[in-house]
C-alpha cells in the first residue's frame, strides 16, 4: 500500500526551467498526466534573465579547436569572457578531461548538422507557439548579427558564414556601412559584421513564465519550492522520487534538473558529466535608443537583445562550480565592451540596472544529454543545453515526449545518449 503522502502522475519531471516545462507541454499534449517538481519558483535557473536567442546559427559546439589555448590566454586575465577555475573535484577533472578530448574538428564536423537540425526544428515549434497566441514573449524575427572589429575575428566571421552555407544556413558578411543601414537606431562603431537573417529572438522570462501558467490551467500539476532530494528504485525502475514536501511516484521520471542535474542523478548511481558555466546579464529596463535586431560583439564575447521596451546585455561563461554570486569586474567588462562596438550608451544607463547570474548546464562535447538512461529504464535525461538551452528547449520537449510513448524520435539522438561518457 502506498504511504498517504504519495501522489501518482504518468510523468514527473524534475526541474521546471525551459527544458522541463517545454517537455511538460508537449507531454500533456500528448495526452499525459504530468506534474514539474522544482526547488524554487518555475523557470527562475538559468532560463529567466539570459539573451533570449533562438538561434539555429548557433551551430558550432563550445568545445572546438582553438577554445583551450584561446582558453588559458583568457584564464590570465580577470575580466576576460571565458574562465575555468581549477578545482580538485573529481567530477569537474572528469568534464575537464572530455572537454579537452571533445576539443576536435572531428567532433565538430559530426555536432553541427545535429545542432543545425535541432535549432531548425526548434524554431519551427517556437514559431507554433507564436502563432497560438496563449501568452504573449515578445516574439521577434529579425536575425542576429555578429559585429567584429579586428582582421582575426573578421575571418572568423568568413569561416563561419562559409561553414553556415555548407549547412544550408543563410549568412551574409556585412561592411560597416551596410551594418549601419540595418541597425540605423544606434551609431555603428564595428568594421563589420556577420547576418544571419533567420534567427529569432524573444524575452526569456515572459516564455517560462507565460508557459508555466498555460500548462497550470491546462491541468500540469506545478509543484514548487519543493527539492528532489532523492529516490526510490526497484530493480532498474524508478518507483518514487523523495522531496522536501513528501513522495511522488510516476510511470516515467525526466531529469531536467539543468546544471543540478548530476547532483540529483548521483542519487541513483548515475554519474552525468556537466558544469556549470556561469553568465550575467545586466538589463536596461527603459532604453530610449536600441538595434531593432539582437547583436554578437564578436572580441568580447557579449550578447545584446532587444526585449520589449528593454535591452539586454549578456556574457562570461565562468567554469566554477554551483555558485551564482556576481564579480562584478566581468559584469563592468560586459558594459565596457558596449563603446567599442555600438554608440549610445554610457555607464549612468547602468546606475539602476541589477546584474543577474544563471548557471549554464555544459556538458563536455557541446551536445545536450537526450534519451532514456543505461540504468533506468523508466528515466529519461534531458540535460546539459549549455548555451542553446532556449534555442533548442522546444523540439527537445517534443523529443522527450516521444521517448515517453516509445515512438522513434523525430532525429537520430545516438550523439546525445546520456551515457556516451561512460
Ligand atoms: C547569460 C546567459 C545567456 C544565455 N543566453 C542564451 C540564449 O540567448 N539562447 C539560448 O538558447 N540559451 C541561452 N543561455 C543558456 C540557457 O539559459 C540554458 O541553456 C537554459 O536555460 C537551461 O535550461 P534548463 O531548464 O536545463 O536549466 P534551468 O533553467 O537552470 O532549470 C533547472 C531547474 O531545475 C531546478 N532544480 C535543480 N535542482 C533541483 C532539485 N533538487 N529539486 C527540484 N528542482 C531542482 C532548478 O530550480 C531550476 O529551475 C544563456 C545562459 C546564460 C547564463
Amino acid at each position: 500500500m502506498k504511504p498517504e503522502s504519495t501522489e501518482h502522475n504518468n510523468v514527473l519531471i524534475i526541474g521546471g526551467g525551459v527544458i522541463g516545462l517545454c517537455s511538460a507541454y508537449y507531454l500533456s499534449k500528448s495526452g499525459a498526466q504530468v506534474a514539474v517538481i522544482d526547488k524554487g519558483e518555475f523557470g527562475h535557473g538559468s532560463s529567466l534573465h539570459n539573451a533570449g536567442y533562438v538561434c539555429p546559427s548557433h551551430f558550432i559546439p563550445l568545445a572546438s579547436p582553438g577554445i583551450i589555448s584561446q582558453g588559458l590566454k583568457w584564464m590570465l586575465s580577470p575580466t576576460s569572457p571565458f574562465y575555468i577555475k581549477p578545482r580538485l573535484d573529481p567530477d569537474f577533472i572528469r568534464w575537464a578531461w572530455h572537454f579537452k578530448r571533445s576539443c576536435t574538428k572531428e567532433n565538430v564536423d559530426r555536432a553541427m548538422p545535429l545542432l543545425r537540425d535541432l535549432g531548425v526544428a526548434s524554431l519551427a515549434l517556437y514559431k507554433e507557439f507564436a502563432a497560438m497566441k496563449a501568452f504573449d514573449f515578445d516574439w521577434t524575427e529579425r536575425g542576429l548579427l555578429t559585429l567584429f572589429r579586428s582582421e582575426k575575428s573578421k575571418h572568423h566571421c568568413e569561416v563561419e558564414a562559409e561553414l553556415a552555407h555548407k549547412l544550408g544556413i543563410r549568412a551574409q558578411m556585412l561592411t560597416q556601412s551596410e551594418l549601419q543601414q540595418l541597425i540605423p537606431e544606434v551609431e555603428v562603431r564595428a568594421e563589420g559584421g556577420l547576418y544571419f537573417p533567420d534567427d529569432c529572438h524573444m524575452t526569456p522570462a515572459k516564455f517560462v513564465e507565460g508557459l508555466a501558467g498555460h500548462l497550470e490551467s491546462g491541468g500540469v500539476n506545478l509543484v514548487r519550492n519543493t527539492v528532489v532530494s532523492g529516490f526510490k528504485v526497484q530493480g532498474n525502475r524508478i518507483v518514487e522520487v523523495k522531496t522536501s514536501k513528501g513522495n511522488f511516484s510516476a510511470d516515467e521520471f525526466v531529469l531536467a534538473g539543468g546544471s543540478w542535474s548530476p547532483d540529483i542523478a548521483r542519487e541513483l548511481g548515475v554519474k552525468l558529466l556537466i558544469q556549470a558555466g556561469k553568465g550575467y546579464s545586466v538589463t536596461i529596463e527603459r532604453a530610449d535608443r536600441k538595434p531593432a535586431i539582437p547583436l554578437i560583439f564578436s572580441e568580447a564575447r557579449v550578447a545584446v537583445t532587444p526585449m520589449g521596451n528593454a535591452i539586454r546585455f549578456a556574457g562570461t561563461m565562468e567554469i566554477a562550480g554551483l555558485d551564482t554570486s556576481i564579480t562584478h569586474r566581468r559584469v563592468e567588462a560586459i558594459i565596457n565592451s558596449i563603446p567599442n562596438y555600438i554608440g549610445g550608451y554610457d555607464k549612468s544607463d547602468f546606475a539602476t540596472a541589477e546584474p543577474w547570474a544563471g548557471l549554464r548546464p555544459v556538458s563536455p562535447d557541446g551536445l545536450p544529454h537526450l534519451g532514456r538512461s543505461k540504468k533506468h529504464s523508466n528515466l529519461i535525461v534531458a540535460a546539459g543545453h549549455a548555451m542553446v538551452g532556449i534555442s533548442l528547449a522546444t523540439i527537445t520537449g517534443k523529443l522527450v515526449a516521444e521517448i515517453a510513448e516509445g515512438r522513434k524520435p523525430s532525429f537520430d539522438l545516438t550523439l546525445l545518449d546520456p551515457s556516451r561518457f561512460d
